[in-house]
């Protein structure tokens, strides 16, 4: 799960918020792109979204209590053992000054509905019950999210997993499942660019899994829509991993092309197996 969210994530980040003429050329599914302004972000880097899964996966893979002070403290070490681009200015600006996540605790301005506590819930909805699922969710996005709108987002992206890994019904069914469990109207597809706010991101990669066959159409499916589509991707791709009934199959220059320095591919598959066992 952890390598596919990080192939979603590395695959959009070359397309994110891109002219639609751009996506519509070089969205082939089958290599890494240079983001046109974005020269800090190599193809087949991964971004934010990755980067603050990992912190979510490591705390519950080391089973420490799930409480805002651990995972502020994990979202500030992730950060400092490997400083990467791709984050907004807000949690960039934070992370870059704070020692640990008490600091981070005391400083943010956690008044935000945009997508962040929902691009790295992922690892959450392993958690064998929903209601867990909906509770772990709650915590780690008001870390630095504390919106209604950033939870229910965060909360659906988290039950996307859920679903799937736990075969609660056809990926095409998910939609409808969600909308008996959450405010909002998840059972109406998605439609257009993809903006800020969390609620639109996990929207758009609900309906393209609801869609989907196979992951490989799925990650250009999310990066077509256009707007914040590594976000996209990274939560749909995460999901999709899970299901059964989509065929699992990553393109081998995207595997191969993922960053494998210290925290890249190679770790995300290790930490994927811990995670598994650990959670199962
Ligand atoms: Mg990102």
């Amino acid at each position: 799960m952890l390598l596919e969210l990080a192939v979603g994530d590395a695959y959009g980040a070359g397309f994110e918020y891109a002219e639609p003429a751009f996506v519509a050329e070089f969205n082939t599914g089958d290599h890494y792109v240079q983001h046109r302004k974005h020269h800090d972000i190599s193809p087949g880097d991964y971004t934010d979204d990755t980067q603050m899964t990992l912190a979510i996966a490591e705390l519950l893979v080391d089973g420490d209590a799930w409480t805002r002070e651990n995972l502020a403290d994990r979202f500030v070490e992730v950060y400092r053992r490997d400083e990467r681009y791709g984050y907004s200015t807000r949690i960039h600006t934070l992370l870059r000054t704070v020692r640990d996540g008490a600091e981070l605790l005391a400083t943010v301005d956690d008044n935000s509905d945009r997508s962040g506590a929902a691009m790295r819930v992922a690892p959450i909805g392993l958690l064998a019950e929903v209601a867990d699922t909906l509770r772990y969710a709650d915590v780690q996005a008001r870390v630095t999210h504390d919106t209604e709108d950033a939870v229910v987002a965060a909360q659906a992206a988290a039950l996307a997993v859920h679903y799937c890994h736990h075969r609660l019904g056809p990926t095409s069914d998910l939609p409808r499942w969600l909308d008996d469990r959450l405010p909002g109207d998840w059972a109406s597809p998605w439609q257009g660019p993809v903006g800020a706010q969390g609620l639109m991101s996990v929207h758009a990669a609900v309906t393209a899994l609801a869609g989907a066959t196979r992951l490989s159409a799925l990650l250009r499916t999310c990066v077509a829509y256009t707007g914040d589509v590594d976000t996209v991707a990274a939560i749909a791709l995460a999901a999709g991993s899970r299901a059964a009934d989509l065929a699992q199959d990553i393109p081998r220059s995207l595997h191969d092309g993922l960053e494998n320095g210290r925290f890249g591919r190679d770790y995300c598959i290790a930490l994927d197996a811990r995670l598994l066992n650990a959670l199962s």
